[in-house]
């Protein structure tokens, strides 16, 4: 029997394997993005984390020769710190988060995880020390329950019910006829923006990474959805150290420390008070966003 069976098993890993695959990077870029070519070092040992701090030390990148997209950037993450990152569209934002995920290699400069220069560990260790929330996050053709169970495949089931409920999905999911067992996706239920970015975090919650990356989580939502999103993104940050990359400035004001990068440069880095009495770049941003939310 076990012939018969060992054939079927494989698939199934491979079947799983494929979609962590997809989940971990399609989460954060689209499927259509070129898988990075960067590779391991030979024998890179898996990253050991002991205090999730994070750093960049004078950092420089191009996506070519031509054009250095990001600019001696240096900033760290203290651990349990949130630390936001804004600027315009086109500023270099997302491309940091494409370095800590290895992506691509810093041109110059250097990324570390504690005292760990991240280029010295397997890439498969260090992605599995992030939790991401996107932009938009992709549901599979899958039960509520299974889609958040897949941040933690070995999670119980009180585990499960935990990060719904800190997600803020527990009256959404009771709502629903089929509760927790309601198909989404595409080939499911069709929910709203808010609720997948939920479904998102609760996901994230239930990995309990060290680290937490937000890269315009809430930026397609209304306002109120926002709020509740924000919400729950506070819930899951307690526990780790958060880097968030956000558009709407109100979400942020809480951050331990806000950086501005201006054309792949900071420009500004402090407290969304210290920031307003700056009265620089943050503080013209702030005005501009106050500004549009009143029309
Ligand atoms: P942000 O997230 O702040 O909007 P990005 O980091 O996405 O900015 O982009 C910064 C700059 O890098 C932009 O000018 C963008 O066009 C360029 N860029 C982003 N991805 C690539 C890529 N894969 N190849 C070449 N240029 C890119
Ligand atoms: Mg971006």
């Amino acid at each position: 029997t076990m012939q018969i069976f060992t054939p079927l098993n494989f698939l199934g890993f491979v079947y799983r394997e494929i979609r962590g695959a997809i989940a971990n990077i399609n989460n954060l870029f689209t499927i259509l993005e070129k898988r990075s070519s960067i590779e391991d070092r030979p024998h890179a040992p898996a990253l050991s984390i002991q205090n999730r701090k994070l750093t960049f030390s004078q950092v420089s990148f191009g996506y070519d020769e031509k054009r250095l997209i990001l600019q001696n950037v240096s900033f760290s993450i203290e651990p349990g710190q949130k630390v936001a990152v804004v600027g315009e569209s086109g500023a270099g934002k997302s491309t940091l988060v494409k370095l800590l995920f290895r992506f691509y290699d810093v041109s110059n400069g250097t990324i570390f995880v504690d005292n760990t220069d991240i280029r010295d560990v397997s890439q498969q260790s260090l992605r599995e020390a992030f939790g991401v929330v996107p932009q938009d996050t992709v549901l599979f053709n899958d039960s509520i329950w299974e889609n958040v169970k897949y941040g933690n495949p070995t999670a119980c089931d009180e585990e499960i019910w935990h990060a719904i409920r800190q997600a803020q999905l527990l009256s959404f999911v009771e709502s629903l006829p089929e509760k927790e067992n309601t198909k989404v996706g595409e080939r499911g239920l069709k929910v709203s923006g808010g609720e997948k970015q939920r479904i998102a975090i609760a996901r994230v919650l239930l990995k309990n990474p060290p680290f937490l990356l937000f890269d315009e989580a809430t930026s397609s939502l209304d306002t109120h959805s926002e709020k509740r999103v924000m919400e729950a993104i506070n819930q899951v940050a307690q526990n780790a150290s958060t880097l968030i990359i956000a558009h709407r400035l109100s979400t942020i004001v809480d951050a331990d420390r806000i950086i501005v990068l201006h054309q792949g440069e900071i420009v500004e880095q402090g407290t969304h008070s210290q920031l307003l009495i700056n009265n620089g770049r943050y503080a013209k941003l702030w005005q501009a966003q106050l500004k549009e939310t009143s029309h």
